[in-house]
C-alpha cells in the first residue's frame, strides 16, 4: 500500500548494488492515468518533484537521485497515462493497421520495451523496477503482467521483490502475517512468484512471523527480509546489508560484485544518528500537516546536517493560521532560521511575507525557494523602497507595482500539464556575492518550476536599496537569486536547491544556510 516506503526500498537495494560496483538504474511505475503529477496538488500525491530534464514526477524520483546520487530523466517514470498516450497515438498513427489493440499483448509489450529502452539509455548493469500502488488493484495489474513476461523471456535475469505490511494487532499483540500471505496469493495468481520478501512494520519480525511468511508465500526463511521502522531511511542500506539482502540478488541474477565499500555511506548515517549539534529551522507553509508536500527541503537539511554533524529539528508554521490570527509570529520566536518554501496560489501568502520581515528585521538567516524569493522580494519592495501594495500579480492581479510577474512566455499558455518554466537551468553567479562564495564558482545548474519572475522594471529600485541580484539566467537579465549583504544570511532563489541535494552532495545553499544558523 501506499505510504509503505517502496520508493526507500527501492532506493535502498540500488545503493547497495552500486556498493558493489553495478550500475544501477531505477524506473517507477505509477498507475494514475495523469500523464505526470504535474498537475496534482501535494494533498493528492505528495510533493511533485523536478528532473533536470524538466519532468515533473513523482516524489520516489527524488529519493532514488538522493540516494543513489544519479540524474534521471522524464522516462524513468512511467505512469498509466503516459503508456496509454502512447499506444493511443501510435494506434491513430496507423502503427496497429489491421489488428485491435489489446492490453496484452501490445500495452504490455510497450511496457518491457520501455523498461528495457530505459536499461540500455543509461548504461546499466540492473535496472530497477518499482510498481507502485497494491497487488490487486487494477490500475497496476498491467504492469505486473508485463513483469511476467518479461521475467518469463529473461528467466536467469529477473527477480521479484515483494514488499509487505505486517501490522501488529494491538489486543494481542502479535505480529500478523496473513496480509502478507494473502497478497502474495494473489500475487501468485498473476503467474508472480516472489523471491525475496521484505517485511515493513514497527518491529523486526518474530522468528516465528518469519517461518510462517517463508512457508506459506513459499520462500526460503533467509529471502524473508526485516524492514523495521529505522531512526532515518539512510539507514535502510545499512539493514539491508546485514541480512545480505545483496548476496541474495547477485545469486539469483548470476552476477559478481566487483568492490565492496558503504564506508562513507555509513559514516553519513552515523553523523544523523548522532550528531554534536542542534539547531531548529522554521519552515512555513500551506500544507505542514502533510510532511510529504516538503519532502526534499527535509531531506536537504538532513543532507547538510550530516556533514555538518548537526541535527535540524524543524518546525512546521501554517501561514494562514498567521493570517487568520489563529497564531502570532511568536512562533518564530525559537528558530534559528527560517525557510519559506515554493508554493501556488494566494492562500497563505501574506503569512509568509510576515514570517519573511520577521527574519529580515531581526538578523534570522533566511532561505526563500521559488514562491519564498518572489515574497522576499514583495516584501522588501513595500517596507524597504516604500512601494505600497507591492505584490505578485499571482495573488493580486491589479496591484499598483507588480514587482513579480508572469514570465512574458507564460502570457500565452492555455494548456495546464508542463506548461511552466520547467527543469535544470545554468545559473550565471556574480563574484564576490553569498552565492558565489558558497558554490564556489560563477555558474551554478539548479532546477526551476514556475510561471512568475522578478519584473525587471523594478529591480534598478531593488539594487539602489541594498537587494543584490548575485544569480541570473545565462545571457538574460532574468533574476533568479537574491540577496541581503548586510543581513547574516539572506538567499531567495527562484529555483528549488531542494532538488539537486544529495546525502553525498549535500547543496551548497543549503549547507551555507544551515552553518548560519548554527552561529
Ligand atoms: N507560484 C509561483 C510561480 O509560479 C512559485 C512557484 C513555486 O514556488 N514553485 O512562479
Amino acid at each position: 500500500m501506499s505510504g509503505l516506503g517502496k520508493g526507500i526500498v527501492t532506493a535502498s537495494i540500488g545503493k547497495e548494488l552500486q556498493s558493489k560496483g553495478f550500475k544501477v538504474v531505477p524506473v517507477k511505475f505509477d498507475g494514475y492515468l495523469n500523464v505526470d503529477c504535474g498537475t496534482m496538488n501535494p494533498y493528492r500525491h505528495g510533493e511533485v518533484f523536478v528532473l533536470d530534464d524538466g519532468a515533473e514526477c513523482d516524489m520516489d524520483l527524488g529519493a532514488y537521485e538522493r540516494f543513489l546520487n544519479i540524474d534521471l530523466k522524464w522516462d524513468n517514470n512511467i505512469t498509466g497515462g503516459k503508456i496509454f498516450r502512447l499506444i493511443i497515438d501510435k494506434e491513430r498513427r496507423g502503427g496497429y493497421l489491421g489488428y485491435d489493440v489489446q492490453i496484452v499483448p501490445h500495452l504490455t509489450n510497450e511496457i518491457t520495451k520501455w523498461v528495457k529502452k530505459v536499461g540500455s539509455d543509461f548504461d546499466a548493469d540492473i535496472v530497477l523496477v518499482e510498481v507502485g500502488g497494491t497487488v490487486g488493484d487494477l490500475e497496476n495489474s498491467y504492469f505486473i503482467e508485463a513483469m511476467r513476461q518479461l521475467a518469463l523471456e529473461n528467466k536467469n535475469s529477473t527477480m521479484f521483490i515483494q514488499v509487505t505490511y505486517v501490522p501488529i494487532l494491538e489486543t494481542v499483540g502479535e505480529q500478523k502475517t496473513k496480509p502478507t500471505q494473502h497478497a502474495t496469493r494473489l500475487l501468485q495468481s498473476m503467474g508472480v512468484q516472489p523471491d525475496v520478501i521484505i517485511c515493513r512494520g514497527s518491529e523486526k519480525l518474530s522468528a516465528n512471523a518469519k517461518k510462517k511468511i517463508a512457508l506459506f508465500c513459499n520462500v526460503p526463511e533467509e529471502a524473508v527480509i526485516d524492514d523495521p521502522d529505522s531512526e532515518t531511511i539512510y539507514e535502510v542500506p545499512l539493514l539491508f546489508e546485514k541480512q545480505n539482502l545483496v548476496e541474495l540478488i547477485m545469486q539469483k541474477l548470476c552476477i559478481k560484485p566487483s568492490k565492496k565499500d558503504l564506508k562513507n555511506w555509513e559514516g553519513l548515517v552515523e553523523k544523523i544518528k548522532s550528531p554534536k549539534k542542534n539547531v531548529t529551522v522554521g519552515i512555513t507553509g500551506k500544507y505542514t500537516a502533510l510532511k510529504d508536500a516538503y519532502v526534499s527541503i527535509k531531506e536537504a537539511l538532513i543532507h547538510s546536517g550530516a556533514h555538518n554533524d548537526c541535527r535540524v529539528n524543524i518546525k512546521w508554521i501554517e501561514t494562514t493560521e498567521i493570517e487568520d490570527g489563529k497564531q502570532t509570529l511568536d512562533v518564530l520566536k525559537d528558530c534559528d532560521g527560517v525557510i519559506v518554501p515554493g508554493g501556488f496560489g494566494e492562500r497563505g501568502m501574506e503569512g509568509k511575507i510576515q514570517c519573511i520581515r520577521y527574519a529580515r528585521e531581526k538578523n534570522i538567516p533566511f532561505l526563500g525557494l521559488c514562491l519564498g524569493m518572489q515574497l522576499a522580494v514583495v516584501e522588501f519592495a513595500r517596507d524597504v523602497c516604500g512601494l505600497e501594495g507591492a505584490n505578485t500579480t499571482e495573488s493580486d492581479p491589479n496591484t499598483k507595482h507588480p514587482v513579480v510577474d508572469l514570465l512574458p512566455e507564460q502570457r500565452r499558455v492555455v494548456y495546464k500539464g508542463a506548461t511552466m518554466r520547467l527543469g535544470g537551468h545554468d545559473v550565471q553567479i556574480k563574484e564576490g556575492t553569498l552565492a558565489h562564495k558558497l558554490y564556489g564558482s560563477t555558474k551554478a545548474r539548479e532546477r526551476f518550476r514556475h510561471r512568475y519572475e522578478i519584473n525587471e522594471n523594478y529591480v534598478k529600485t531593488f539594487e539602489e536599496k541594498g537587494l543584490v541580484f548575485s544569480g541570473k539566467a545565462v545571457g538574460e537579465n532574468v533574476m533568479q537569486i537574491s540577496e541581503l549583504p548586510n543581513h547574516r544570511f539572506f538567499i531567495g532563489t527562484q529555483f528549488h536547491p531542494e532538488f539537486t541535494s544529495r546525502l553525498e552532495r549535500p547543496n551548497p545553499l543549503f549547507s551555507g544556510f544551515l552553518k548560519a544558523c548554527m552561529k
